[in-house]
């Protein structure tokens, strides 16, 4: 992923998922599940370009030089709470994964995030870092997450997000232009609340069924 580019996951499966997952109707579990599939699929885009080292190893039938990931284990942050439904599925697809946690609120009336809880692994400069959030509404949660996560000498990051607003992805390529964003939409616009449309409502409460 080129450095502080937008993609959009174009997959028809991811596609064909989102909007299962978008109506209005889908209940909790089937929300749980498709954000489940579709982060494992997003997470296939996202790692498109991790560096590669070759090994030597034995098949059966001959010695081979054979391509393994380079470098540290890497390290998935979800932003809470709703990160933590993109991050199951990305941790099935790399299970060994470090897992790091920030806890940002949205102040309803500043919109701005408040940082809440903090907890990630040591030694993030040298793991390549992804940053999961469901909902790239205003960017402010994101960019913020972002600049904690530099605070403590992350430098490879990109940010996974399910859907985006332009707004959003354009105050977290102001902030990190060198932060590829890669998500499954980008939607038209925020409306006066915050949200995303046309969106798909509150990540975390559909996720946890907490409306
Ligand atoms: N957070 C959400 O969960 N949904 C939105 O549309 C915007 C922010």
């Amino acid at each position: 992923m080129a450095p502080g580019s937008l993609h959009v996951a174009k997959h028809p499966l991811i596609q064909h998922k989102l909007t299962l997952l978008r109506r209005k109707e889908t209940s909790t579990a089937e929300f749980r599940t498709l954000l489940r599939e579709i982060s494992l699929l997003l997470a296939f885009e996202a790692t498109r370009d991790l560096e590669l080292r070759t090994a030597e190893i034995e098949t059966p039938l001959e010695v081979m030089q054979a391509p393994m990931l380079e470098g540290k284990k890497l390290c998935v942050v979800s932003i809470l709470r709703a990160g933590n439904g993109l991050l199951e599925g990305i941790l099935d697809l790399i299970p060994s994964a470090r897992v790091g946690h920030i806890g940002l609120y949205r102040d309803p009336e500043t919109l701005q995030p408040v940082e809440y809880y903090l907890k990630l692994p040591d030694d993030l400069d040298q793991r390549v870092v992804i940053v999961v959030d469901p909902m790239l509404a205003t960017g402010n949660s994101a960019a913020a997450a972002l600049s904690r996560l530099k605070a403590a000498g992350a430098r490879r990051i990109s940010l996974v997000a399910l859907v985006a607003a332009p707004e959003g992805v354009e105050a977290v390529s102001t902030a990190h232009p060198e932060v590829p964003i890669i998500t499954a939409a980008l939607d038209r616009e925020l409306n006066d609340h915050g949200y995303i449309v046309p969106g798909l409502g509150d990540a975390g409460d559909r996720l946890y069924g907490t409306k």
